[in-house]
């Protein structure tokens, strides 16, 4: 017997056909012997419709308000599944996050779960009767329901598996696991069978979004095991799991790319103490994540070119700050260019292979590809490069490293 935490995504439960279909599946694991609690999103495209409505209700809906309102849609789901899985005869009945409950903080729409109360669905499992709990939501100090930030169900999921100690948390998507790169510019893509919570998070955060990034730091804190798999194919996933349970690593896992970026210059900034300060600080005030960053050594001692990389969306305003800032850092000209994509080689095993970076800037020069920013981490190497070059770098780096399926 196992305890287990099944995840069903939008397009998991986009009808009541599938909705019917996923009861299917959860007795399936009832009736091998397993203890199930089950997470679900909102039907497909039904967020993404709430939230267009609180923002015709209001030019700045009130936080609190919108998550009234955007927590609804994971409301109606478990309810149909509840009722699905009791038309098989399979006894169940939902819960909303403020019922079990499912504190968070008070950051209403992005909110963190703080604890959960795993007492009631000990008590259900004890009974017999599958718990499916609506995904997405939680109640804030107040009492007020909140949300987690779109994408957020995964988060619910991991974070009842750890509660409850489970011995998986499985997320059923539309897709059937995570792929070594991105399948619809690599054709050669290969599915793997497991990666590690650090190499799901670079994924993750680099542009492959099967996963909220923040499910993903969840489940490597509490070591929940995660397998990502599809709910329209009896196939198993990919594990993401310790770095322990991995036997055979390869040195690069996977390879990424994120077209959310954008790179500013500042040309002929003064080179002195305090000059970084005086840019990132008032960036970091407005809000304005900043990723990569390279400062050139100055040739006369006195002055240098500063380039950094924000996030596409920040790219105005961080130049609108910087600007602001003209008289103040006394630079020689701002240039800005949002043509650009951030693509990178991750695997745990590059803490113990040397030459990764040599093969990767080989494998680009080898195709032309200019390479305008680089930055590394323990696990990575991201290099930034005109956007038209995506495809032909992914897919020549997706080669270099021996990812290509046969
Ligand atoms: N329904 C929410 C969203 O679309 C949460 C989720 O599906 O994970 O963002
Ligand atoms: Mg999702």
């Amino acid at each position: 017997m196992a305890r287990l935490v099944m995840k069903f995504g939008g397009t998991s439960v986009a009808d009541m056909d599938r909705i019917a279909h996923v009861a299917v599946r959860v007795k399936r694991e009832i009736d091998a012997g397993n203890q199930v609690a089950v997470v679900v999103s909102a039907m497909a495209g039904t967020t993404n419709q709430l939230v267009g409505w609180t923002n015709a209700a209001a030019k700045i809906p009130d936080r609190r308000e919108y998550d009234v309102v955007v927590a609804s849609g994971e409301q109606v789901t478990a309810g149909l599944l509840a009722l699905a899985l009791q038309n098989l005869g399979v006894p169940a009945r939902s819960w909303m996050g403020w019922q079990l409950p499912i504190g968070t903080s008070d950051a209403h729409g992005s909110a963190r779960i703080l604890d959960i109360d795993a007492g009631l669905l000990e008590a259900g499992f004890a009974s017999g009767e599958v718990a499916v709990i609506a995904g997405f939501q939680g109640v804030a100090p107040g009492g007020r329901i909140s949300t987690l930030g779109r994408g957020g169900s995964d988060t619910s999921a991991v974070a009842i598996a750890a509660a409850i100690k489970a011995d998986r948390c499985d997320i059923f998507t539309d897709v059937d696991g995570v792929y070594t790169t991105d399948p619809r510019i690599v054709a050669k893509a290969r599915k793997l069978d497991k990666i590690t919570y650090e190499e799901m998070l670079e994924m993750a955060s680099l542009g492959a979004k099967v996963l909220q990034t923040r499910s993903v730091e969840l489940a490597m804190v509490h070591n929940v095991r995660v397998q990502v798999l599809s709910s329209f194919e009896d196939l198993p996933g990919t594990l993401v799991v310790d770095e322990g349970e991995i036997v055979e690593q390869e040195v690069v896992s996977g390879i990424a790319y994120s077209k959310d970026e954008a790179k500013i210059t500042l040309l002929r900034v003064a080179d002195k103490p305090g000059v970084a300060a005086s840019i990132f600080g008032p960036l970091a005030d407005a809000n304005v994540n900043v990723d990569m960053i390279v400062q050139n050594v100055s040739e006369d001692g006195t002055s240098t070119d500063m380039t950094f990389t924000v996030g596409r969306a920040d790219l105005d305003r961080a130049a609108s700050v910087i600007s602001g800032l003209k008289a103040q850092l006394d630079y020689r000209q701002l240039l800005s260019d949002a043509n650009v994509v951030k693509v990178s080689v991750i695997g745990v095993g590059m803490r113990s292979h040397a030459g990764v970076a040599t093969r990767m800037f080989a494998a680009l020069a080898e195709k032309g590809i200019n390479i305008q920013v680089i930055s590394t981490s323990e696990i990575k190497i991201s290099v930034l490069i005109a956007a038209d070059y995506t495809e032909l770098a992914v897919r020549a780096l997706h080669t270099a490293f021996g990812l290509d399926a046969d």
